[in-house]
């Protein structure tokens, strides 16, 4: 196999290469989505998570909705959505993300929430909800569900993916060696157990991680293999990008031609599909994996 450099040496690790840069928010298509988010009241990972992809996928119409609030449960140190012991829970919300769905006009909606572990059922009657009332809605829409960790409530997951959503998601985010330090609340198994119990129910089942965070080429291709082996049909690999200061430092910067090399390798391994690029999110183009 062609041994690429992972790290771009020539850029310093605060200076962003020149492949990370993004278009500016700009258009009609960005004014709508923007008004719906408003006016229904609704959070987007695509601003909570400042997703260096918002003046593509909003200049096209279209947004990731993040539901069940917009404050998490969790610290992940790689994560900007802010943390704390939520206050909302808005039995509005599925109906408005409904609305707001049409009237995007999207053929593919991606959801995703926030982790609510003080939740017994960890938010999934709200997810159940709002994926029923997005298919009441838009029954053309097909809908991606990008699920938090439920620490083990199978009971939970269950409920939430049972509403007929066509895939649902759940990322690993990094390597194994790395989640004491970017996901100290989760652990790898039991998210690839996860993932495994998914896909006993049928679904089409999808994972991303982050790469920049530290993690060899090894680490890489043994999560491609850890995945498969639990049943993950789709991967998405991108760059991490540091959000504030205070999270977690960018370990290198990895070249586009190594994103290549691990799409290669993922597909020869047995992915359906490998989005693999600098800017590629678990919710970036993602109608292409259906
Ligand atoms: S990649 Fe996902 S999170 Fe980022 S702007 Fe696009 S839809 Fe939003």
């Amino acid at each position: 196999m062609l041994e690429l450099p992972i790290v771009d040496k020539k850029t310093p690790r605060n200076r962003k290469p020149d492949w990370l840069r993004v278009k500016l928010p700009i258009g009609e298509n960005y004014k709508k989505v923007r008004s719906l988010v408003d006016k229904y009241k609704l959070h987007t990972i695509c601003q909570s998570g400042n997703c260096p992809n918002m003046g593509e996928c909003w200049g096209a119409g279209t947004a990731t909705f993040m539901i069940l609030g917009n404050t998490c449960t969790r610290s992940c140190s790689f994560c900007a959505v802010k943390t704390g012991r939520p206050s909302e829970y808005d039995e509005d919300e599925p109906r408005r993300v409904a609305e707001a769905t049409r009237l995007m006009g999207v053929k593919h909606a991606v959801i995703t929430s926030v982790n609510r572990d003080e939740l017994k059922d960890r938010g999934a009657e709200i997810w159940y909800q709002t994926v029923r009332a997005v298919k009441e809605q838009s029954p053309e829409t097909t809908i991606e569900t990008l699920i938090p960790d439920v620490r083990g409530n199978w009971e939970a997951l269950e409920r939430m993916i049972s509403a007929g959503q066509e895939v649902v998601s759940h990322n690993m985010e990094t390597v194994r060696s790395l989640y004491r330090k970017v996901r100290p609340q989760a652990k790898y198994d039991r998210s690839l157990e996860q993932i495994q119990r998914t896909k006993a129910y049928g679904k089409r089942t999808k994972s991303g991680i982050m790469v920049g965070l530290g993690e060899k080429d090894e680490e890489v291709f043994a999560i491609m293999d850890d995945l498969l082996a639990h049943g993950c049909d789709v991967l998405t690999i991108g760059q991490y990008l540091q959000p504030t200061k205070m999270h977690l430092e960018v370990a290198s910067y990895v070249h586009p031609d190594k994103f290549a090399e691990y799409h290669e390798v993922g597909m020869a391994k047995g992915f359906d599909f490998v989005e693999s690029g600098p800017l590629v999110r678990s919710s970036y183009h993602a109608e292409r994996h259906l």
